[in-house]
C-alpha cells in the first residue's frame, strides 16, 4: 500500500522579476505617505522566515487621513463620473493586473506561502476576472436593479484576511468602485505586499487620487477604521470572532455591513460516487492552499459501505503529495502563513489525538526552515470532538462515516458555520435533494473550490451575512431608496 514520495528535480519560479522595495509607506490620496505613527513592521516570507520588506503601520490618525482622502475623492470626483467612465478605469486596472500577473503571483507566494501553481493559476487570474466582471457592470447598474432607485453609498472600509490577499481585495474593491464608492482598504498584516503592488497599479491606471487608499497595519488599524465616524460601509472578511467585534462596533450606527467569516464545511461522499474522482476532490477541498480556505472541506463524511476503500485511497494519495518550497512548481502544499497559525494548527492536532482520534500523516520530509505542516487525516472522530467542530484553518481533515441520508444531513448541518459543502454522487436527484437540505451558502456537486466572479459567495449562521460576487455583490455597495 505504501508508495514512495516522488523525487522530482526542483523547478523553482525565479523571483528575480520582482522589484521589491525595502520599505513601503501608506498609499493615501494617490501618493505614498510616511505614517504619522512613524512605525513600521516586517513582512516575512513564511517559507524560509526571511524578511521581505518593512511596511508602514497606520494608527488612528493615519486612518483618519485616509478616510478624509476617500471622502474628498468621493464627493469631488468619483461620484460625479458616469458608470461608463468608472468602468474604463476598472478595465484599465484589470488589464494592468493581467500584464503584471506573473509578478503578482510570485509576490503572493513569497509573502503568503501558497504554492506558485495556485497563485499563478487560481488567485491572480480570478482577481483579474473580478475586475473585468465588475467593470462590465459599472454602466449597467440600473439594468441590474430595474425599477429601483439606486445610488452609491460613499466611503467603504474594507478589511481582508491573509489566505487570498489579492483575491479578497478584488472581491471588495472591484464592486465598490463599479458602484461609485471610494475605499480605504486594510490588508492582513502578514500579506500586505500584493495590496501595495495593487496601489502601484492604481497609479499606473491613472485612477483619480483618493479613490483607493491602502492603510497597512495590525488588527488595531482595522479597528480604528471600523470605528471611524465618516465611513458608510464596512466589508470584512476574516474570523468569526473579529466579525462579531465589528458587528458590535457598528451597533447604533448607519454603517452598512457585510461579513464573510469562518467555516467548517462538510464534504459528503455517497456510495455511488466515482471514487477516484471524489478522492481527488477531497484532497483539493482540504489541502488546497494548506487548508487556509474559509470554505475548505474540512469535515469528510463517507457512506459506510465505501469508507475503508476511500480511506485507503486517501492515504495512498497523500504519500505522493509534495510539501515544500512554495516557489517550486511541483509543490502541492506550501508554507503555513505564519508561525502563529502553525502553532494553532499543531495545537489542534494534539487536541485531536488527546480526544481519541486516530491520526495519519504521510512520511514526507518537511523543509528545516520555514513554517510547514504535513497533510493530516483523523479517523475515529466523534461529532462533538473539537477538531470536528472548530475551524482549524490548516491541512487537517476529519473523517466520519454515515449510513443514511437523514444521518448525514443532520451531521453536516450540526455546525455553528454554514459556508459551503460538497456532495459526491452519480445521481442528479441526490445532488438536488441534498443541496436543498444542507445549510450552506455554496454546495458544490462532484467538484470543490470552484469560483467564478459571476456567482455569489457567502454564508449562513456564524459564517456571516451578505454576498460577494455576481449581481448580488453589487447590492452590498448600493443604497436602495424605494
Ligand atoms: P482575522 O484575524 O479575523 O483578520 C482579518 C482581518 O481583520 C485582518 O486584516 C486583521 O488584521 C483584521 N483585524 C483583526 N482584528 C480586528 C479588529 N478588532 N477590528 C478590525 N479588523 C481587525 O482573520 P484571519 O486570521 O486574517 O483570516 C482567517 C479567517 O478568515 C478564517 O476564519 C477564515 O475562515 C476567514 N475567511 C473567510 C472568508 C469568507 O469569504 N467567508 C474568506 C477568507 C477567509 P491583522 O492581520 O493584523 O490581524
Ligand atoms: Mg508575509
Amino acid at each position: 500500500m505504501s508508495q514512495k514520495n516522488w523525487n522530482l528535480e526542483p523547478s523553482l519560479e525565479s523571483a528575480a522579476l520582482l522589484k521589491l522595495q525595502d520599505q513601503y509607506e501608506l498609499f493615501i490620496d494617490g501618493k505614498w505617505q510616511a505614517p504619522l505613527s512613524k512605525k513600521y513592521f516586517d513582512s516575512i516570507n513564511p517559507s524560509d522566515e526571511s524578511k521581505l520588506a518593512k511596511i508602514a503601520w497606520a494608527n488612528e490618525a493615519d486612518t483618519d487621513v485616509a478616510v478624509k482622502a476617500a471622502r474628498t475623492a468621493y464627493e469631488n470626483v468619483w461620484s460625479k463620473l458616469s458608470g461608463a467612465q468608472r468602468g474604463k478605469y476598472l478595465f484599465r486596472i484589470a488589464r494592468l493586473m493581467q500584464e503584471q500577473a506573473k509578478e503578482l503571483a510570485i509576490l503572493e507566494t513569497l509573502d503568503g506561502g501558497k504554492p506558485i501553481r495556485e497563485s499563478r493559476d487560481v488567485d491572480i487570474p480570478l482577481a483579474c476576472n473580478h475586475f473585468f466582471y465588475y467593470a462590465g457592470w459599472a454602466d449597467k447598474l440600473q439594468e441590474a436593479f430595474a425599477g429601483q432607485q439606486i445610488s452609491s453609498l460613499g466611503v467603504a472600509a474594507q478589511i481582508t484576511p491573509w489566505n487570498f490577499p489579492l483575491l479578497m481585495l478584488a472581491w471588495k474593491v472591484a464592486p465598490a468602485l463599479a458602484c461609485g464608492n471610494t475605499v480605504v482598504l486594510k490588508p492582513a498584516e502578514t500579506t500586505s505586499l500584493t495590496a501595495l503592488k495593487f496601489a502601484e497599479i492604481c497609479q499606473q491606471a491613472g485612477l483619480p487620487a483618493g479613490v483607493v487608499n491602502i492603510v497597512t497595519g495590525y488588527g488595531d488599524t482595522g479597528a480604528a477604521l471600523v470605528a471611524h465616524t465618516d465611513i458608510d460601509k464596512i466589508a470584512f472578511t476574516g474570523s468569526t470572532a473579529v466579525g462579531k467585534q465589528i458587528q458590535k462596533a457598528c451597533l447604533g450606527t448607519s454603517k452598512k455591513l457585510t461579513l464573510e467569516l469562518g467555516g467548517k464545511s462538510a464534504n459528503i461522499i455517497l456510495e455511488d460516487a466515482p471514487i477516484d474522482q471524489a478522492v481527488e476532490g477531497v484532497i483539493n477541498a482540504i489541502f488546497f492552499n494548506q487548508g487556509h480556505v474559509c470554505c475548505a472541506g474540512s469535515r469528510l463524511y463517507v457512506q459506510e459501505s465505501i469508507a475503508a476503500q476511500v480511506l485507503a485511497k486517501l492515504k495512498f494519495r497523500l504519500q505522493s503529495i509534495y510539501v515544500g518550497n512554495p516557489l517550486d512548481k511541483n509543490t502541492d502544499i506550501g508554507a503555513i502563513n505564519s508561525k502563529k497559525q502553525l502553532e494553532t494548527i499543531e495545537r489542534y492536532i494534539k487536541l485531536g489525538i488527546a480526544e481519541g482520534g486516530q491520526i495519519y500523516q504521510p512520511t514526507c520530509e518537511l523543509p528545516s526552515k520555514g513554517y510547514y505542516c504535513k497533510p493530516t487525516l483523523f479517523t475515529d472522530v466523534a461529532q462533538s470532538a473539537t477538531i470536528a467542530q472548530e475551524e482549524i484553518f490548516g491541512p487537517v481533515l476529519t473523517i466520519q462515516t454515515f449510513r443514511t441520508m437523514e444521518e448525514v444531513i443532520q451531521k453536516a448541518n450540526n455546525s455553528p458555520y454554514g459556508l459551503a459543502a460538497g456532495v459526491w454522487t452519480d445521481k442528479g436527484s441526490r445532488i438536488f435533494g441534498l443541496s436543498q437540505q444542507l445549510r450552506a451558502g455554496v454546495v458544490w456537486a462532484n467538484t470543490y473550490n470552484k469560483f467564478d466572479p459571476a456567482s455569489p459567495f457567502g454564508g449562513y449562521k456564524e459564517s456571516g451575512f451578505g454576498r460577494e460576487g455576481g449581481r448580488h455583490g453589487l447590492s452590498a455597495y448600493l443604497k436602495f431608496s424605494n
